[in-house]
């Protein structure tokens, strides 16, 4: 998607602090953490949202999935993290290309916080 910030950051056209790259999928630090570590963890394909994941898209999103442990560990978070998924406006989504949050380093609290 042309307009999609998230999909410029995968092309390269904004550019991003990379944690981890493959052909189909893009760690980058978030602009504004919300932790001591905060990754955006994002699929390449334009998805808009959890609402939009299609049968098609099974594989790629278990692919991150699994993906999430190896990109914790390489980011020092033994001691546990937070994996987010924000969707549509009550789930206050700002970027609207799919992306799951990273967060930890800190003692996170529950309700969110
Ligand atoms: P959402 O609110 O949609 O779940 O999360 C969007 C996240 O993207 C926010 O945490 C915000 O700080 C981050 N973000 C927005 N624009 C950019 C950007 O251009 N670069 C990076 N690295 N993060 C961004
Ligand atoms: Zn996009």
């Amino acid at each position: 998607m042309s307009d999609c910030i998230f999909c410029k950051i995968a092309e390269g056209e904004i550019p991003s602090n990379k944690v981890y790259e493959d052909e189909r999928i893009l760690c980058f630090h978030d602009l504004e953490p919300q932790a001591p570590v905060h990754v955006l963890i994002i699929p390449k394909k334009h998805i808009e949202s959890m609402d939009d994941v299609g049968v098609e898209d099974q594989d790629l999103l278990g692919y991150i999935m699994i993906k999430v442990k190896d990109i914790a560990k390489e980011l020092g978070l033994e001691n546990g993290y937070r994996l987010v998924n924000n969707c549509g406006e009550d789930g206050f989504q700002t970027v609207k290309h799919i992306h799951f949050h990273l967060l930890g380093k800190r003692k996170l609290t529950w309700p969110p916080g």
